[in-house]
């Protein structure tokens, strides 16, 4: 089984490229577990056909840690993917990241983690403004990461915070670095920008993901790309990276920048004047 978590900043594409890529896997045959940990409960809508998923959170909270259930909280979605939502706190109360934790815990505990389990993925809000989102790291779940980014600033600010993140808990813990997935914003030389950036924190640019109207086409009809029609160009992307992931023997333990090494590297690269 490979625990695999996809960081990167709010909006970024996480959930979309997380989800297109479990679709993907799944499509060629593999058994996938979509655990979702962002507050915001949205990372397996796609997978699921726009359903609601019960968080993990609400139902711990409704039914007591000693009443819930396996099928309260994991639906099957495309190809049999199980989704899960871990949910979080009432905005500005508690910790999220704890939240997460205990949901990922109670999983374990009700034998959610089948030995046929071949991936799962974990949708992470990764500003790492809080230390809790780290916890997938630091307690062990996640042992292969993927950060999503774009040649913007701030998703490359996000990505060196979260690479620091990694390499704080590397000693500790075994999770690795498997590539940065730049989810294109159309920015000027953004895959030479983001390939650079991935050279400099030692890790490697595993797949550019281009800008696609065919993701809101999806979207809109509450689907994956791969669901909705696997014979478009985004879907081969998709399909590709994750082929890449399946494939990946590159995992490091990343070695962030400076701000003022990020900031000269978007000047050099023509992003700031
Ligand atoms: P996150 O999970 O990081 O918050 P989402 O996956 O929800 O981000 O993506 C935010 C929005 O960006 C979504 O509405 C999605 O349609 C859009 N999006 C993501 N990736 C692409 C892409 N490659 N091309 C076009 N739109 C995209
Ligand atoms: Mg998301």
């Amino acid at each position: 089984m490979r625990q695999v978590a996809f960081y990167g900043k709010g909006g970024i594409g996480k959930s979309t490229t997380q989800q297109n890529t479990a679709a993907a896997l799944a499509s060629m045959g593999n058994k996938i577990m979509v655990v979702g940990c962002d507050p915001k409960a949205d990372c397996t809508r796609l997978l699921l056909g726009g359903k609601r998923q019960a968080t993990m959170l609400d139902t711990l909270r409704e039914t007591g840690p000693d009443k819930i259930t396996l099928d309260q909280v994991i639906a099957d979605g495309y190809k049999e993917v199980k989704c899960v939502e871990a949910g979080g706190p009432e905005p500005g109360v508690g910790c999220g990241g704890r939240g997460v934790i205990t949901a990922i815990q109670t999983l374990q505990e009700l034998g959610a983690y089948e030995d046929s389990i071949d991936y799962v993925f974990y949708d992470v809000l990764g500003d790492v403004v809080c230390g809790g989102f780290a916890m997938p790291i630091r307690e062990g779940y996640a042992e292969e990461i993927y950060i999503v980014a774009s040649g913007e600033y701030m998703a490359l600010f996000a990505a060196n915070n979260i690479s620091k993140g990694i390499q704080k808990f590397a000693s500790r813990g075994y999770a690795r670095l498997g590539g940065i997935v730049c989810n294109s914003r159309l920015v000027e030389n953004e895959r030479e920008l983001v390939e650079e950036f991935a050279r400099r924190i030692n890790t490697q640019l595993i797949h550019f993901v281009p800008r696609s109207k065919d993701v809101q086409r999806a979207e809109i009809n509450k689907k994956t790309v791969i669901d909705y029609d696997n014979s478009l160009p985004q879907a081969q992307e998709y399909l590709e990276l994750a082929r890449k992931i399946s494939e990946n023997d590159k995992f490091t333990i990343p070695t962030p920048i400076s701000q003022d090494e990020l900031e000269e590297l978007m000047s050099q690269y023509g992003i700031i004047d």
